[in-house]
């Protein structure tokens, strides 16, 4: 039973399973390790919040239009 190696899609080794060699193994560690850094560093206030910089314009009235 089991999936071929969700890395490369090769045959697994019993050695190293789920995967086919140290490498995936290490390979699938490293994507771990990078998804949760990026995860991690991720910025929940992005510089696109949508907040508009300008406090509507037409809701007091100009005085110098009117
Ligand atoms: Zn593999």
């Amino acid at each position: 039973m089991g999936g071929p190696c969700p890395i490369c899609r090769r045959a697994t080794v019993a050695r190293w399973r789920p995967f086919c060699s140290k490498r995936c193994a290490d390979i699938d560690l490293g994507r771990w390790l990078g998804e949760a850094y990026r995860i991690e560093v991720d910025d929940p206030d992005g510089p696109d919040r949508g907040a508009d910089p300008d406090p509507d314009p037409d809701a007091g009235g100009d005085p110098r239009v009117g």
